[in-house]
């Protein structure tokens, strides 16, 4: 499917990013663990180089568990601190206070050892949009008790920073990435689990790609939400759209299917993670064995 992209945003966003990135010491990238490989931004790799990084697979609880596993190590093999959260209900957040210390604990000590006193740690989250990461923030901030620092009356307002522990703070304003759509196939993945407005676009096509994806990789958890007979899981996608706007009564005035309320619904329910914890990629080695 072909993905409209905005370079104007981009050059803000981008701009913004590269200012706010001197700040810090350590960057989060929130990536969707549904899709770690598509929801990644390789940008942020050539402009933090070999800097201490942290990839954080959020929407977990929406994710296969033994692909996010494969994915956590994976990533840990290519040299990135990883966290895997759910941070709508507040899992795996306590582990990033641990892992900044233990991914800065080098350079702290070197500056010990100059003489140089250790002013807190800072980082900053990073994504790209609907990853997570305000809802990230927020619960950090929520747990720290919103302590607040920073932005002292009478200076150009500056940046907010967030206390997570004595010894980490968190920058409260995201860094935004923008989804790389130079390949269809991620553009279409990123569309899939709902991070591109639907505003731009084709639903029901999009949902015909979804099914076709489910038909392909996931035939058991398709039929078993719809009730679907094997021989109309064989069917063609749009068979299939139609087979599901019938089980469900999807009509409109004349007595034909509604099909694009069905295909808006199919989006919907795999988004919300009804038809079961669903990865839509591998890392290298694990997708050459299946
Ligand atoms: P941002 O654009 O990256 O700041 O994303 P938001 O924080 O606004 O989150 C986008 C949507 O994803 C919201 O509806 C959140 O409630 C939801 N969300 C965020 N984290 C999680 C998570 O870990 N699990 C699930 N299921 N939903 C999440």
């Amino acid at each position: 499917m072909e993905i409209q992209w905005f370079p104007g945003h981009m050059t803000k966003t981008r701009r913004m990013m590269e200012e706010d990135i001197k700040l810090v010491d350590l960057v989060v990238e929130v990536v969707d663990a549904r899709i770690p490989f598509s929801s990644k931004n390789p940008y942020l790799d050539t402009l933090w180089q070999r800097r201490p990084r942290i990839i954080a697979l959020n929407k977990s609880d929406l994710a296969d568990p033994d692909a996010t596993k494969a994915w956590k190590a994976w990533y840990e093999r290519q040299g990135f601190g990883v966290v895997e959260l759910d941070a709508l209900h507040n899992r795996g957040l306590q582990q990033i206070p641990e892992l900044c210390r233990s991914l800065l604990k080098d350079k702290r000590e070197r500056d010990a050892r100059r003489g140089m006193q250790n002013r807190p740690m800072r980082l900053m989250i990073t994504g790209i949009p609907n990853v997570g990461k305000s809802t990230v923030i927020n619960q950090v901030a929520g747990r720290a008790g919103a302590a607040k620092t920073g932005n002292k009356p009478g200076v150009t307002r500056g940046k907010q920073w967030i206390r997570i522990k004595k010894d980490l703070e968190l920058l409260d304003t995201p860094g935004i990435l923008w989804p790389k759509f130079e390949d269809p196939q991620i553009g279409t993945r990123i569309a899939f689990i709902g991070s591109i407005k639907d505003e731009i676009l084709d639903l029901y096509t999009l949902a015909v790609e979804l099914v076709a994806f489910l038909q392909r990789e996931r035939p058991q958890m398709l039929s078993q939400r719809y009730g679907l007979e094997d021989s109309e899981l064989r069917a063609t996608p749009e068979a299939v759209l139609e087979f599901i706007g019938n089980r469900r009564g999807h009509r409109m005035a004349g007595g034909a299917i509604d099909v694009e309320r069905t295909a808006r619904m199919v989006l919907d329910e795999f988004r919300m993670g009804k038809l079961g914890r669903i990865t839509l990629e591998y890392p290298p080695e694990e997708a050459l064995q299946r």
